[in-house]
């Protein structure tokens, strides 16, 4: 069994004009497994992860099914999510510092979440988990009864990551976990990541804007734009063969920030809170053609194992004006 199936999933954020945020999102992680979420600020690759984990904001709505295990989230009451929360989806955060309570031991962290989720445990087994958990994470079981200001952000990252397994979680949810680290505790804190998932097969849906940790740290990747998944595929063959002209131009536009040239892409993401019709990208894509704006590509497999969405994979389904360049 998936250890998460996400099948159709819209966000939608009410309001004069409702925007859909997740517009028909699919994706499939084994245990074990790991999916790069990848895509520029605003392009829903956030609200997915919150969708996963039952923290929308009150007046967004849930539309598809997200299934963890075979327990299915979208329609459960507020009250059943937070349980679940934690305990079949696990969350780490970007900022290890603003969810530890700086008035509490690292004790008393493990303490009240154990407490809640796992009732049935005693003290000296509580105790006894919550070490095992640190000592995973490499934190020794002597700082225990330490703050939180006692420690480096990056061990902080490490007790947030041990807070998370600490529940056994089916799948982790990371959004920009190391954004605030420098660039040696990020590659010891994705090293454990990596480590952690293979000991205890939980699955990890990694959510950054920077497709160098994806490239190292994941075995797929999925491309968003404009709430909807562009590309996804196995992360080799898409790093090596993009099949899509988005990932092409957002690898570019990552590339070239280490050489002198800087490439960003030109112009900006559509208004989702207006109807789009066909792909999303046309407005940017320098290889649009006519068909574009207009017609929704719709999904197809590539040879190489990717699911891509685009016209340029679907050419034959096309009229001979259909495929003429788009005129700017
Ligand atoms: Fe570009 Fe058309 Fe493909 Fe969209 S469908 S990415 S506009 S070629
Ligand atoms: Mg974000």
């Amino acid at each position: 069994m998936s250890a998460l199936t996400v099948s159709c999933l819209r966000v939608v954020y009410a309001g004069r004009r409702p925007v859909r945020a997740v517009d028909g999102v699919s994706i499939e992680l084994q245990p074990g497994e790991s999916l790069g979420l990848v895509g520029e600020s605003g392009c829903g690759k956030s609200t997915l992860g919150k969708a996963l984990l039952g923290l929308l904001p009150d007046g967004a709505r849930m539309e598809g099914s997200v299934s963890v295990g075979d327990q299915e989230l979208v329609g459960l009451s507020p009250r059943k999510l937070r349980r679940l929360r934690g305990k079949q989806v696990g969350l780490v955060f970007q900022e290890p510092m603003t969810r530890l309570d700086p008035l509490m031991k690292v004790s008393e962290h493990f303490e009240e979440l154990l407490r809640t989720h796992e009732r049935k445990l005693s003290r000296k087994e509580r105790r006894e988990r919550a070490l095992e958990a640190l000592r995973a994470t490499g934190i020794p079981a002597s700082r225990y009864d330490q703050y939180p200001h006692e420690f480096s952000g990056g061990m902080r990252q490490r007790i947030m990551i041990a807070l998370t397994l600490v529940l056994r979680p089916a799948v982790v949810v990371a959004d920009e976990p190391t954004t605030a680290l420098d660039v040696l505790v990020e590659a010891q804190i994705l090293a454990l990541l990596a480590e952690l998932r293979r000991q205890s097969g939980t699955a990890l849906l990694l959510i950054t804007h920077n497709l160098g940790i994806v490239a190292e740290a994941c075995d797929r990747v999925a491309v968003m734009y404009a709430g909807r998944i562009m590309e996804e595929g196995p992360s080799q063959q898409v790093f090596r063969e993009p099949a899509h002209p988005y990932t092409r131009e957002l690898m570019r536009s990552t590339i070239s920030l280490s050489t002198t040239e800087l490439h960003s892409i030109p112009g900006s993401p559509p208004d989702l809170s207006e109807p789009i019709p066909g792909c999303p990208f046309a407005a940017r894509c320098p290889d649009a053609m006519r068909a574009c704006p207009v017609r929704n590509p719709g999904e197809v497999r590539t040879a190489g194992g990717q699911r891509v969405s685009c016209w340029l994979h679907r050419l034959h389904d096309l009229s001979g004006a259909e495929r003429e360049p788009l005129p700017r």
